[in-house]
């Protein structure tokens, strides 16, 4: 299995999961001509995929989704309800997969999602383990803190992408009108790079080799600060472990891919 981000962060999420013989997105929110363009750039396009699994109905995760389902009628795995509320909730004649529920696995091709449920401000939000032949990943991006049953659920994982959202001293005092900040610093809203280094040090079993920090805030966060905490977590948690690990604290970018990552 490999992955790689195309986009992340609250101008759209999108990452590409490849087996070898299945390919699927989870999440799309570019628009259907940014999606054709990233997919290009890494070797793919929507031709080759597979499905789309949603993580939830907010708009930087589903924003290209309808112009997808209408040109390609590509199969959509999504929470009924998160469907409901959406842009889709008036499409005509939807490709829908089995409808997700939390602690339901499904089967893409030889990819099997596990979907989490996380504490978010949007109606059913998931998150997806994801595993094929033996190998784990998940993306955890869009919730206010990670739960016992969330950390649970990532142990063994070989690959993760974190959300990283925000430094909470840069949030309390930028621009954000104040209700916003306080929906963000919220049990529901975004992981702070302070709860995501928390769980790194107290919570992570340390065994994914990479992981990926996500959904950064480009007003309220700063892309080595959240790697800084991210490395000093890992090195509190072990030295050697943090050293082994360094060059593979990786930044999900809001307009680029990362580039693939092998697992
Ligand atoms: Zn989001
Ligand atoms: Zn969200």
């Amino acid at each position: 299995m490999r992955f790689n981000v195309l986009a992340s962060g609250s101008s759209g999420n999108v990452t590409l999961i490849n087996s070898g013989k299945t390919s699927v997105l989870v999440d799309c929110g570019l628009s259907a001509r940014e999606l054709a363009k990233r997919l290009e750039a890494v070797g793919s396009s929507v031709d080759e995929l597979n499905a789309v699994v949603i993580t939830h109905e907010h708009s930087d995760h589903i924003r290209g989704l309808k112009t997808l389902a209408k040109k390609s009628n590509i199969r959509i795995y999504i929470s009924p309800i998160a469907c409901a509320s959406s842009i889709l909730k008036d499409a005509q004649n939807l490709n829908l997969g089995e409808p997700l529920q939390p602690g339901q696995p499904f089967e893409v091709g030889d990819l099997t999602f596990y979907p989490v449920k996380t504490p978010h401000d949007s109606v059913d939000p998931l998150v997806f383990r994801i595993e094929s032949h033996g190998v784990k990943m998940a993306i955890v991006t869009d919730l206010g803190y990670i739960p016992r049953s969330v950390a649970q659920e990532l142990k063994g994982c070989d690959a993760l992408v974190l959300e990283a959202n925000h430094e909470i001293d840069m949030l309390k005092v930028s621009s954000y009108p104040w209700a916003t900040k306080q929906r963000i610093l919220s049990q529901v809203g975004h992981l702070s790079n302070k709860e995501m280094a928390r769980f790194l040090q107290q919570d992570f079993d340390g065994k994914a080799q990479h992981l990926v920090l996500a959904h950064l805030s480009q007003q309220n966060n700063h892309p080595e600060l959240a790697r800084l905490a991210a490395l000093e977590a890992l090195e509190a948690k072990t030295p050697l472990f943090a050293m082994l690990n360094e060059q593979k604290v990786l930044l999900a970018k809001p307009d680029s891919p990362l580039g693939w990552i092998d697992l």
